[in-house]
């Protein structure tokens, strides 16, 4: 079985170190491709590096919503990418109300 992680912060500092060991037990379940989004602009750089590094592993430029709470913020990134045509990933926490 094929397996897709549609969300995980392997960017964390706290896996600078078994970064590579992570991502090997993940293959080894299964897990062949990762989706890494960002938390804030701050980590975009690093967020880019390691999905250069690891294949299957694939970038996502956004804002964490532990780190906004603006829907203003919100609209503007959904017109970024309707603007240039990319896909949008909407990671809804304490917000089921909107
Ligand atoms: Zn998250």
């Amino acid at each position: 079985m094929q397996l897709i992680d549609s969300h995980c912060h392997l960017d964390d500092d706290r896996y600078d170190t078994d970064r590579d060991d992570i991502i090997a037990r993940a293959r080894m379940q299964g897990v062949n491709q990762i989706v890494l989004p960002a938390t804030t602009a701050s980590r975009w750089g690093k967020v880019k590096q390691i999905a250069e590094e690891y294949e299957g592993v694939y970038p996502a430029y956004g804002l964490h919503p532990m780190f906004i709470r603006s829907m203003q913020l919100f609209i503007e990134q959904l017109q970024l990418a309707k603007n240039h045509a990319l896909p949008v990933i909407v990671h809804v926490r304490k917000a089921m109300d909107k």
